[in-house]
């Protein structure tokens, strides 16, 4: 499998690289970043996609919203496949890779690592399994440079509580300072903390009276994600023009993922 990686200079970028290298059979065809001045000169190297699209397979993209955004439309232009992991996009961005995917195959994670595709089901079911009167609470822990907050997980995660408890979007409550009175029941709390190296690590917590449970995930290392990137490299070199997230690769017959 030939890789071009958008955002290769990057944290995630060298992470995929050093974890491709590992595998044996896929190949960085080409590397893109806005930085490639940063590249220490080995291989293929370009500012922008569109030029070296041509040299690989499929795209893996860690960078940054406007990376995200060019590199699906130069995917399109071209036809190729697309693994996309930047967190932060805006809504127009969101609606724009789902354009992009009638045209491409689109893989979207908000986080790649098996563990938090793992987390997400057991929260699933115990939502189901307590009483709907619990509190729900996320606590994520970033790094100091990370740009976005709250991370895409825990929205993503936020996501799946208000799915599940048939919550408005307005249920989101970022953090409580002064008189907050008492916690109303239709709430989802999300606090994102900043801080040091942490690779990210995220925390369900379901608030009954009298006990409490903790679901948690924590990353120590950005190859948790790059594993899950290359695993779904390798889904869409396959599949056709469409969405796919990490649900579609765990519930795909001899499960790429593993
Ligand atoms: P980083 O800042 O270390 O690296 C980003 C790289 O992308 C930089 O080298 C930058 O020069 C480059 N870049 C930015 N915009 C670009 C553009 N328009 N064109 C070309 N290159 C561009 O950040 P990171 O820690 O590697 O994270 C990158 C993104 O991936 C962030 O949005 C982060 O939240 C996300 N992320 C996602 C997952 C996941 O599993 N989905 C995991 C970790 C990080």
């Amino acid at each position: 499998m030939r890789l071009v990686l958008v955002g290769a200079a990057g944290r995630m970028g060298r992470a995929v690289e050093a974890v491709a290298l590992a595998a044996g059979d896929v190949e960085i065809a080409a590397r893109v970043d806005e930085r490639p001045d940063l590249s220490g000169g080995n291989g293929v190297w370009s500012a922008e996609a569109a030029s070296v699209l041509a040299r690989g397979d499929v795209v893996v993209e860690f960078s940054s919203p406007r990376g995200a955004r060019e590199a699906a439309a130069a995917c399109v232009a071209r036809g190729a496949a697309l693994v996309s992991g930047s967190t932060g996009l805006s809504s127009e961005d969101e609606a724009a890779m789902r354009t992009a995917s009638r045209k491409i195959a689109v893989f979207r994670a908000s986080n790649f690592s098996l563990g938090v595709a793992a987390l997400r089901i057991a929260l699933q079911a115990a939502l189901e399994a307590v009483p709907a009167t619990w509190d729900v609470e996320i606590v994520e822990r970033h790094h100091r440079l990370k740009k976005d907050s709250p991370s895409g997980t825990a929205l993503a995660l936020a996501d799946d509580i208000g799915k599940a408890r048939s919550l408005p979007g307005s249920a989101l409550r970022h953090g409580r300072q002064g008189a907050a009175g008492p916690r109303p029941a239709a709430e989802v709390g999300v606090h994102a903390v900043r801080g040091g190296s942490w690779v990210g690590d995220h925390l369900v917590l379901l608030a009954g009276e009298g006990e409490w449970l903790e679901l948690r995930h924590v990353a120590q290392d950005r190859a948790a994600f790059a594993h899950g990137a290359l695993a779904a490299a390798r889904f869409v070199t396959t599949a056709g023009p469409g969405w796919y997230t990490m649900e579609d690769m765990l519930r795909a017959p001899g499960r790429a993922a593993r």
